[in-house]
């Protein structure tokens, strides 16, 4: 805990001062042009990972980077979703899995299901898709940990962008052309993103060049 007020500390003395100017700005309002939905990792830091500063990024984090489908009435996902899409009209959703993420490695191995039931209850969102493949793998018994957690992250996003499209206000961007989505997955150890190539269904490297939309049938 020392290691925030330390850094509470030198923000106030020698940061804000440096951007007061943008902070004075921010004090009015945000615009942000992304929503940027990711794990709960303490390793994913999206504002470092994209050099962004206050304001630019409208960010919804969840274990597994889970975003429940429409009719989940408890969740806050879809308050934020919505908030984003209808109140700042955010132009762009980003589904951002990660390398090693605890919760894609709970849901395929389920070693704790006693000790942690509001983990797994969250899991179910993971989808039919992802259990789908937990089975299969279950089957195939010659698939790396590795590589099964590897796959695992990529059906996730998958399901998490075809739940995302469910929620009306998600729906009504994407049917008027004014939203788009993208799924990317970073890797902790090498700092890349691959992103989904919907072409091809491929996860491939991020192109610093725009994004074509993202259809979601
Ligand atoms: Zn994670």
């Amino acid at each position: 805990m020392q290691r925030l007020l330390d850094g509470y500390a030198r923000f106030r003395t020698e940061v804000f001062p440096h951007h007061s100017s943008l902070f004075a700005q921010l004090a009015r309002g945000q615009k942000p042009e992304v929503c940027f939905i990711t794990c709960s990792d303490s390793r994913v830091m999206p504002e470092m990972i994209f050099q962004c500063e206050p304001g630019q990024i409208f960010p919804i984090r969840t274990a597994g980077n889970l975003v429940p489908p429409p009719g989940e009435s408890h969740s806050g996902v879809t308050a934020t979703v919505e908030y984003a899409v209808k109140g700042l009209k955010v132009t762009d959703i980003v589904v951002c899995g990660h390398s090693g993420c605890g919760a894609m490695k709970e849901f395929l191995e389920r070693k704790h299901v006693d000790e942690l039931p509001a983990v797994h209850a969250w899991l179910r969102h993971a989808g039919p898709s992802s259990k789908w493949l937990r089975g299969l793998f279950e089957q195939a018994g010659d698939i790396s940990p590795e590589k099964q957690l590897e796959l695992l992250t990529q059906a996730n996003i998958l399901a998490q962008l075809n739940h995302l499209a469910q929620h009306s206000a998600v729906a009504e961007g994407l049917a008027s052309g004014t939203l788009r989505l993208h799924g990317w997955i970073y890797d902790i150890a090498t700092g890349e993103i691959l992103s989904l190539d919907t072409d091809s269904g491929a996860f491939l490297p991020l192109s610093v060049e725009p994004e074509p939309a993202l259809h979601i049938a």
